[in-house]
C-alpha cells in the first residue's frame, strides 16, 4: 500500500513536471502581438553568415523540399495576379542553397516550372527514410485583408518541426502570426516522415504581395526555414527526456490549433471550388488534386479518420 501511494505520489510529481513542462499560456500571445506589430519592411542581408561550428558534425539527414505547385498548377485562387507557383519555387530554391552548407541532403520534388502531382510528392518524401520533407506555400482568400503566416502539420511526430520552422518564420515576419495548425493536407497525411507545411503569407494581400514578390524577403522566409529544420531538435518539449535532451534550449514548442475538424473562413473558397468539381465523385482514392491548400479541405471526403488530435505528448 505505500508502495502504491509512493507510486502515486512519484506519477503526480512526474504530472506536475510535464504541466509545468508546457510553455506559459501567455508567451504565444504575447510572441503574436509582437509578430503582428507593424516593422519595417525587410532589407537586403548579405549572405555571409558563417556555418556555425557546432552544426558542422551535425548528422547528414536529407531534407525534402517541396515547391507548391507549378506548371499546369498556378496555386492560388482564380484571378489572383501574383503567381503562387513562382513564389514558392524561388523560395525552395534559396533554401536549398542555404541548406546545402549544413551538410543536409537537399531533394527537390521539382526544381523547375513542371506540374508534380501530390501522390508523386508524397511518393519522393516517403522514399527517404530519416528524412523530413518541408512543403512552401503562399496563402490565398478572396477576402483581401487576409493576412499573416501559418504552418501546418498532422502527425504528432511533424509537431517539433512545425513548432521551430513557424517560430522563425513567424517570429520573423512583418505581418501577422496565424499559428501553428493541425489540418490533414494531403502532403502531411499522406507522408510517413515529419511533414510541415509553410504558408508563408497571402498573395491577395496587397502588401504580403509585395513583400513575397521581393528577393530580400524571399531570401529572409528560406533563411528562417532553414533555420527552423536546423534547430528543430531544441524544441522545447513536453517529455523531461526530450527537454533534457534539448540541453535548455530555447525554441518553445509552439501551441497549435486542431483544424483537423474546423474550416477556417478564409478558406472556404477551397470548399466551394471542391463541391463543385467533385460533387458527385466521392472516391477516396488519391487524385493528385492540383492545390495543397484546397488540399487541406479534401480530407473531409476521405477525412473521418481517428479524432484524436495527437496534442503534444510525444
Ligand atoms: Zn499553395
Amino acid at each position: 500500500m505505500r508502495r502504491f501511494v509512493l507510486t502515486l505520489a512519484l506519477a503526480g510529481s512526474f504530472i506536475a513536471t510535464a504541466v509545468c513542462g508546457l510553455p506559459a499560456p501567455g508567451s504565444h500571445s504575447a510572441r503574436e502581438k509582437r509578430a503582428v506589430a507593424p516593422r519595417a519592411p525587410p532589407t537586403p542581408r548579405p549572405q555571409t553568415r558563417a556555418v556555425a561550428v557546432s552544426q558542422a558534425n551535425r548528422p547528414s539527414t536529407v531534407v525534402v523540399i517541396d515547391a507548391g505547385h507549378g506548371g499546369i498548377d498556378r496555386g492560388g485562387i482564380p484571378g489572383q495576379r501574383v503567381p503562387e507557383k513562382t513564389m514558392t519555387l524561388d523560395v525552395a530554391q534559396r533554401l536549398k542553397a542555404l541548406l546545402a552548407p549544413y551538410g543536409y541532403r537537399v531533394v527537390m520534388t521539382r526544381d523547375s516550372d513542371v506540374f508534380v502531382p501530390l501522390g508523386t510528392r508524397v511518393a519522393i518524401a516517403n522514399s527517404y527514410r530519416d528524412a523530413i520533407f518541408v512543403c512552401i506555400h503562399f496563402n490565398a482568400a478572396p477576402r483581401r485583408s487576409a493576412n499573416g503566416i501559418e504552418t501546418y502539420f498532422y502527425s504528432s511526430q511533424s509537431l517539433p518541426l512545425a513548432s521551430a520552422i513557424h517560430y522563425y518564420v513567424a517570429g520573423g515576419a512583418p505581418t501577422p502570426n496565424r499559428g501553428v495548425r493541425r489540418r490533414g493536407f494531403y502532403v502531411l497525411r499522406k507522408t510517413t516522415i515529419p511533414a510541415v507545411l509553410v504558408e508563408c503569407g497571402f498573395l491577395t494581400n496587397a502588401g504580403e504581395a509585395q513583400y513575397a514578390q521581393s528577393s530580400a524577403y524571399q531570401q529572409k522566409l528560406a533563411e528562417e526555414i532553414g533555420r527552423g529544420i536546423r534547430e528543430r531538435s531544441l524544441v522545447a518539449s513536453t517529455s523531461a527526456a526530450n527537454r533534457l535532451a534539448a540541453n535548455n534550449t530555447t525554441v518553445p514548442l509552439q501551441p497549435f490549433i486542431d483544424q483537423t475538424h474546423y474550416r477556417d473562413p478564409d478558406l472556404v473558397r477551397s470548399k466551394h471550388r471542391k463541391r463543385s468539381s467533385k460533387s458527385s465523385s466521392k472516391s477516396k482514392s488519391s487524385k493528385n488534386k492540383k492545390s495543397s491548400d484546397s488540399d487541406s479541405e479534401k480530407k473531409s471526403s476521405t477525412g473521418k479518420k481517428k479524432s484524436a488530435p495527437a496534442k503534444t505528448e510525444d
